[in-house]
């Protein structure tokens, strides 16, 4: 048994994916122990994002890839006067900022087995344009990194869930209090 943290993005509440959202979780017998919605400031969203070298350093690589993928018609240099991915990572985190303060999201703890792989594939990947239709992402988004970019702003893909246990961890304990966090069973708990 996992919990793992989604937020619905400004995009998902706005266009109107609360319900369809939840829904999906709860079709496929996961649990919401924890559920808001809230208007995030910088300051939580700039915890909630991790900020170590490896972090920023890999956004930054995905952006010089898409690019290169995309042949973008205009050059790194151009777009932020550098070619270094920390520095390029930096940027895209600052937007991602701006973007999730840009509106109220929904947030929440969504528990059960193997819940964060299990989340992650019911959202679908990062990239909404190669998201796979019958995912969150792949029924309801389009958007792209080489077209967020060239606008400077943050690739609009609905959700957010924990990648991994510590990210998950980490989350969790950001966005609610212990007193928050409800044990309770569902119908799925007596068929496990
Ligand atoms: P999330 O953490 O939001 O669940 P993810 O784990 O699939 O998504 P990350 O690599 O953690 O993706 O990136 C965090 C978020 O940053 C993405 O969901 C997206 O909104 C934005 N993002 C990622 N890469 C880029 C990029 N190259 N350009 C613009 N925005 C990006
Ligand atoms: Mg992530």
């Amino acid at each position: 048994m996992e919990r793992t943290l989604v937020l619905i993005k400004p995009d998902g509440v706005k266009k109107h994916l609360i319900g369809e959202t939840i829904k999906r979780f709860e079709m496929r017998g996961l649990k919401i122990v924890a559920l808001q919605m809230t208007w995030p400031t910088k300051e939580q969203m700039d915890s909630h994002y991790p900020k170590d070298n490896d972090w920023i350093t890999g956004l930054g690589k995905n952006t010089i890839r898409s690019y290169e993928e995309f042949e973008s018609p205009t050059t790194l240099i151009e777009d932020y006067g550098t070619e270094d991915a920390y520095e390029i990572g930096k940027s895209v985190r600052e937007w991602l900022i701006n973007f999730m303060t840009s509106g109220p999201i929904v947030k929440m703890v969504i528990e059960g087995l193997h819940s964060i792989k299990a989340v992650r594939k019911i959202i679908g990947q990062t990239i909404p344009a190669f998201a796979e239709p019958g995912t969150i992402r792949g029924d309801f988004s389009i958007d792209s990194p080489d077209y967020a970019n060239l606008k400077k702003r943050a690739v609009q893909n609905l959700i957010h869930a924990s990648g991994n246990k510590q990210e998950a961890e980490h989350e969790i304990q950001l966005w609610f209090s212990p007193e928050e966090l409800h044990s309770y069973k569902t119908i799925q708990d007596f068929f496990l």
